[in-house]
């Protein structure tokens, strides 16, 4: 079968919000209204559409599948089924926990809306999430949502996204009243105000802009009209020779800046009050990418090593991306995927390219608001789940067995804190391995490990929270029973000055001979930058064979660590010159030299204890402001800001993850109940050294 609808009217998009900001409420008016406009494009008929809105309510709108499917007629357009575009709407969850579930969705989704409460602004979570939707290039438009709500003020929470998050918002849209007044919304490109009457707003009607506002309105449409035209030369001068830019010329630049993430515009409503909701989804249609915008997804071919890319386009060869594995209560495991090129028939057989092995596809899926719909086959740009797959895990690249590529990895940040589990009885310990084991295929946040010295089962991840529901899950879905320890802090180590170091490991006695010989350089990198390895050897100073082993051989001493056993990151080694032997050079010989080099090298470079430090945002009634403030000094906490929203006191601060351990508890009994907090991990910091020196000796004991 061929394709339903062109590429060039796909959307694949999330709607990413701060806890509490609306995105299921946002989505779920999604989902209403692309139900109607659907209706509309089939059948032309009120009652039908009436009918519809009758089983919808009864039946209630699901939204928990990692990929829904609607269609959408912008509604400027007539409601038929060629001016319908398909919108993919990728789940990306709301707790902060969890940003490695924003991170994954963020890999696979083309565009985003960022959903932002119109009383409280931007809130550190959703500078996160923006910060990281900056990582992966990610285009956006922002929702101001709530503007229904006491204390609502859209200009304000403008501002905030100006000031936190970017300087190329752009406003294309102004409430009309606020709080319980809010009754609209002018549109800046058009000149005009939308209404939204019937029963959830479904029937959007344009008017007039009111007399009172007309001045701002026009104030406002300046400024967008200016930025606007900054991004095109030929409108930059049409606009400094004061010549009129039609609708048109604006949206066009306009989209082509946001595709290409040099403006973000900047929407209103309240989805709760049903309004502007349709708006934003033109706004989805005009100015977020199809997969034909994106540039070819990239990756390796697994057998040269070579950079292979994959066009949007169903006459490449199929490439997909394995995003996330869920358990469903019909049909047990799904495994959702992107597909980035080619197409995918039931029943045929992929390869999984990042582990080597096979697949058959069987039943091909694909979710809608209230049902899902099984298909033989899916296309480029297409998001869809299978059923059955046992050996995939999320982040895995599905390919074509002829043409193999493996995309570019979903990269996860490394888990920030770990507890010992222990089986409560022999039965338990039997199923806690393959029970941890599926738990960690679905999140790849979530690391089970053993200690070495103990034998003890180890599980790692993303704060303590992430890891109490894993725990529960264990009780409640898998019925293992666990006792928990207590949380450690994953510390790492790492230097502070550069040196060059050699190490040499020769055995000429007995045996086999042994020889290996390195010089490398070692340096210190940027916080996050992980490790990296560069081989400057020419001219076969060291043969081709032997520069991996020593690679592996510098990565085994950084993952010992140096100063307590703490895995070494942030480092750059350069193998810039040794020797070798004809007849006794092995690779163990290189590795064990390497190994040496290193550890001889970094214990002279200023070696530091590096810990995790967390973001941390405390609500509270003004009377417990300086109770907090207080015990978060004596935590080490860094305030940053401190400032009000409505009558409560906000708090944002960094504060080390070793000092946050069970803080729900306290913050609970400072305030008596009252105060709530959100905390997230954010970057790794140095220790303070006396700090540090009891790790050390603690650990060292
Ligand atoms: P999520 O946590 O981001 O998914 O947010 P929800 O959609 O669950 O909304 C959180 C709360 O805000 C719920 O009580 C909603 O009813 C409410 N809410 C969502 N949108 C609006 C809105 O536009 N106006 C008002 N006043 N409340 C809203």
């Amino acid at each position: 079968m061929d394709r339903a609808y062109p590429l060039d009217k796909y959307r694949n998009i999330g709607i990413i919000a701060h806890i509490d900001a609306g995105k299921t409420t946002t989505t779920e008016r999604v989902l209403f209204y692309t139900g109607i406009s659907h209706k509309i494009g089939e059948v032309h008929d009120g009652e039908a559409i009436m009918d519809w809105m009758e089983q919808e309510r009864e039946r209630g709108i699901t939204i928990t599948a990692a990929a829904t499917t609607c269609f959408w007629t912008p509604s400027d357009l007539e409601k038929k089924k060629e001016n319908e575009f398909r919108i993919n709407i990728i789940d990306t969850p709301g707790h902060i926990d969890f940003t490695v579930e924003v991170q994954r969705s963020l890999r696979v989704l083309d565009g985003a809306v960022v959903v932002f409460d119109g009383v409280a602004g931007v809130e550190p979570q959703s500078e996160t999430v923006w910060r990281q939707a900056d990582k992966f290039g990610v285009p956006r438009v922002c929702f101001i949502n709530k503007l229904d709500r006491m204390g609502a003020d859209f200009e304000k929470s403008a501002d905030s996204i100006f000031k936190k998050l970017t300087p190329y918002a752009i406003i294309l849209q102004l409430p009309i009243g606020s709080e319980e007044k809010f009754s609209g919304i002018i549109d800046l490109l058009k000149m005009k105000a939308l209404y939204f009457e019937g029963e959830k707003g479904e029937n959007m009607i344009e008017k007039e802009i009111p007399q009172e506002l007309q001045i701002k309105a026009e104030k406002f449409r300046e400024k967008m009209v200016e930025k606007i035209a900054g991004e095109d030369e030929n409108l930059t001068s049409k606009f400094l020779k004061g010549e009129e830019i039609s609708k048109e010329e604006l949206k066009k630049t306009l989209r082509k800046a946001v595709l290409n993430n040099k403006l973000n515009p900047i929407l209103c409503g309240s989805s709760l009050k049903n309004k502007g909701v349709q708006l934003m989804l033109d706004a989805v249609c005009d100015y977020l990418p199809s997969p034909v915008d994106l540039p070819p997804a990239q990756g390796t071919n697994p057998q040269t090593g070579e950079i292979v890319e994959r066009k949007a386009s169903d006459d490449e060869p199929f490439a997909a991306l394995a995003f996330k594995i869920a358990s469903d209560p019909f049909v047990g495991s799904l495994t959702y995927f992107r597909v980035y090129s080619g197409k995918l028939v039931k029943g045929s057989y992929v390869v999984n390219s990042t582990t080597g092995g096979k697949e058959r596809i069987g039943r091909i899926i694909r979710m809608h608001a209230n049902h899902r719909e099984e298909v033989d086959d899916v296309f480029a740009g297409d998001l869809a789940a299978t059923i059955g797959m046992k050996n995939t895990r999320t982040g895995n690249t599905l390919c074509d067995e002829n043409n193999p590529i493996v995309l570019e990895q979903i990269s996860f940040p490394e888990p920030v804190i770990s507890i010992k589990i222990e089986p409560k009885t022999k039965a338990d310990q039997e199923k806690l391995g393959t029970s941890l084991k599926k738990l960690s295929d679905e999140d790849p946040t979530f690391r089970v490990s053993t200690n070495q010295e103990t034998g003890e089962t180890i599980i790692s991840g993303m704060g303590e929270l992430h890891l109490e529901i894993i725990a529960d899950r264990l009780k409640r879905e898998f019925n293992v029973d666990a006792a928990v320890g207590r949380p450690q802090v994953a510390y790492k180590e790492t230097i502070k000055e550069s040196i060059q170091s050699e190490g040499k490991y020769i055995r000429q006695s007995g045996g086999r001979g042994q020889y290996g010989h390195v010089k490398i350089r070692i340096e210190p990198m940027p916080r996050g930058k992980g490790f990296e390895f560069v081989n400057e050897i020419r001219g076969g100073i060291i043969p081709g064979e032997f520069i991996p082993p020593v690679e592996k051989g510098v990565k085994e001493a950084m993952d010992k660590g140096i100063l307590a056993g703490f895995p070494m990151v942030d480092m750059k080694v350069s193998l810039y010159d040794g020797s070798f032997h004809e007849v006794d050079s092995s690779e163990i010989a290189f590795k064990i030299a390497a190994s040496q080099a290193l550890q001889d090298g970094a214990k002279k470079c200023k070696p530091i204890l590096l810990e995790p430090i967390m973001r941390l945002e405390v609500i509270v009634p003004e009377e417990y402001f300086g109770d907090i403030i207080g015990d978060l000094s004596s935590r080490r906490g860094k305030i940053e800001e401190t400032f009000d929203r409505l009558n409560l006191k906000v708090i944002d601060a960094f504060v080390p993850l070793v000092e946050m351990f069970g803080y729900a508890t306290i913050i609970r009994s400072i305030t008596q109940g009252r105060g709530t907090f959100t905390m997230e991990f954010d970057q790794y910091q140095e220790t303070p050294g006396n700090i540090a020196q009891e790790i050390i000796e603690g650990k060292r004991k």
